[in-house]
C-alpha cells in the first residue's frame, strides 16, 4: 500500500498515519519529523532547514525531494509507505511521480483529510497544551505567529497538490473533522472504494 496523506496542519494527518501504520505494516514517512531528525543532529540539511522550518515556511523542493527519494528505497519501505507531509508543491508532486515511474511503482491512494481551517488554531493550541502537560517538547513551529505562516503556505503551495492528484482522478476526500475514529474507518472506506 502506498499513500499519500493531505491536509493542512493540524488536520490530524500524522495520528491517522500511525493508525495506518499499525494496520498496514508500512512506515510512515513524514518529510517533517526527518527535517527535525536533521536539525536535532545539526547535519547539512538540518543546518539549512531550522530557520526556515522555525517560520514557518516550507523547505526547498530539491531538499526534500533528495530526501523521500533515498528514503522511499529503504528495505522497510518496500512493502509500501504512507507519505505524510510530502509532496507539498506541485514540484513536489511531479517529483514524485517521476521518482515511482523509475522505481516501478505507483500510489494507491491520495487522500485529503478536510478541515475547517477556523479549527485549526485551536487544534494546534491543545496539541501544545498535551504536550507540555506530559512534559514533552513543544515544536519551535507551534506558535500562533510561524502557525499562520503554515497555514498560508498550505493555502497557496499545498492546495494546488490536492487539485493536481484530483485532476489525475487520484484524490479522495475524508472529513477530517470528525471524531478520529470516524476518519479512520473513512479512510478505510476511502481506500477500498
Ligand atoms: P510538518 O511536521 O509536516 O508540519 O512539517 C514541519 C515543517 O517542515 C514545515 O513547516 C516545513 O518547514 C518543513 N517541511 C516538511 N515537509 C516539507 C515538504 N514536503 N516541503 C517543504 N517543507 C517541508
Amino acid at each position: 500500500m502506498r499513500l499519500v496523506l493531505l491536509g493542512p496542519p493540524g488536520a490530524g494527518k500524522g495520528t491517522q498515519s500511525a493508525r495506518l501504520v499499525a494496520k498496514y505494516a508500512i512506515p510512515q514517512l513524514s518529510t517533517g519529523d526527518m527535517l527535525r531528525a536533521a536539525v536535532e543532529a545539526r547535519t547539512p540539511i538540518g543546518l539549512e532547514a531550522k530557520e526556515i522550518m522555525d517560520r514557518g515556511a516550507l523547505v526547498p523542493d530539491a531538499v526534500v525531494v533528495g530526501i523521500i527519494g533515498q528514503r522511499i528505497k529503504e528495505k522497510d519501505a518496500a512493502n509500501g509507505f504512507i507519505l505524510d507531509g510530502f509532496p507539498r508543491t506541485v514540484a513536489q508532486a511531479q517529483a514524485l511521480d517521476d521518482l515511482l515511474i523509475r522505481e516501478g511503482l505507483k500510489l494507491d491512494a491520495v487522500i485529503e483529510l478536510s478541515v475547517d481551517e477556523n479549527a485549526l488554531l485551536a487544534r494546534m493550541q491543545n496539541r501544545v497544551d498535551e504536550t507540555r502537560a506530559r512534559g514533552g517538547d513543544v515544536r519551535a513551529d507551534d506558535n500562533p505567529q510561524a502557525f499562520k505562516t503554515r497555514l498560508d503556505a498550505y493555502r497557496t503551495q499545498t492546495a494546488p497538490v490536492s487539485h493536481y492528484y484530483a485532476g489525475k482522478g487520484e484524490l479522495k476526500q475524508v472529513d477530517g473533522m470528525a471524531p478520529v475514529d470516524a476518519v479512520s474507518v473513512a479512510i478505510e472506506e476511502a481506500l477500498t472504494r
